[in-house]
């Protein structure tokens, strides 16, 4: 386990009991049983900024409460040059309004999450094209700005069809400024995946989607080098790396 990363906890108890929950690194984890696993499971996350170290894990299984220990080691992350258009580095006075909307759009999207989990079984990659940039690659854009890539992006042409990873909600399908035009799907209890810099939207907001379904057309809009789809993964307000949520293996129903 690293910095950044989703994770999956198993645990065996019974499956009559009513509820399982566990606290990790301050965050509450809700677990589910699985009739195929005959286990409990639960999908929590390491934030970037947490630091290597023993955490404790706590679960309340009915009557029984009990601590683990979890590892967490540092991640290392590249560093990549970048160069996109001035207007996307130091973006011009006029533009701030659309910005300042974006950011509305967006703070407004993340502050709503079922509290049931919407997401089943496996996540699907967005696309079956290959990846061409990692998750915490710090950025120097021009030359100026640094930051760091918060996505992992796919090789996709103008129109390579983007799919749901997992089944949820659409919580956001509209054009965002750096984002260009971007569908956001919430996976419940905190988890929503982004998918940025598509050319044609197939989905609305409100719209219930199931995984592998057709979100939208990908594209070159908003701070992109290029056509490509950058595909992001946040958990309660922390994003964290899309390749190991696509590694996990979360039993059948
Ligand atoms: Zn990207």
């Amino acid at each position: 386990m690293v910095n950044g990363s989703p994770v999956l906890f198993r645990l065996r108890a019974p499956a009559k009991l009513s509820e399982v929950k566990g606290d990790f690194l301050g965050q509450d984890v809700e677990f589910r049983f699985s009739s195929a696993c005959r286990c409990w499971y639960a999908l929590a996350g390491v934030g970037l900024n947490t630091k290597p170290g023993k955490y404790t894990l706590h679960i309340v299984a009915g009557e029984i409460s009990q601590s683990y220990t979890v590892a967490v080691s540092a991640a290392h992350y590249p560093l990549s040059t970048i160069k996109v258009a001035p207007a996307f580095v130091e973006p011009p006075k006029e533009v701030q309004p659309v910005i300042q909307a974006a950011d509305v759009a967006k703070k407004q999207a993340f502050s709503t999450s079922d509290p049931k989990p919407l997401w089943s079984g496996r996540f699907l990659p967005p696309t079956a094209t290959e990846t061409s940039g990692v998750f915490g690659s710090a950025r120097v854009y021009n030359g100026v700005k640094k930051s760091q890539h918060l996505g992992l992006d796919f090789r996709a042409g103008i129109g390579t069809p983007v799919h749901a990873t997992n089944a949820g909600t659409v919580i956001l399908a509209r054009p965002l400024y750096f984002e260009g035009n971007c569908v956001m799907l919430d996976h419940g209890q905190g988890l929503v995946t982004v998918y940025m810099h598509l050319s044609e939207f197939k989905v609305k907001e409100g719209e219930k989607v199931a995984a592998g379904q057709l979100l939208a057309l990908s594209g070159g809009t908003g701070r992109s080098t290029g056509p490509h789809l950058h595909f992001a993964v946040r958990w309660r307000g922390e994003y964290l790396n899309p390749a190991t949520l696509l590694d996990l293996r979360p039993p059948e129903k």
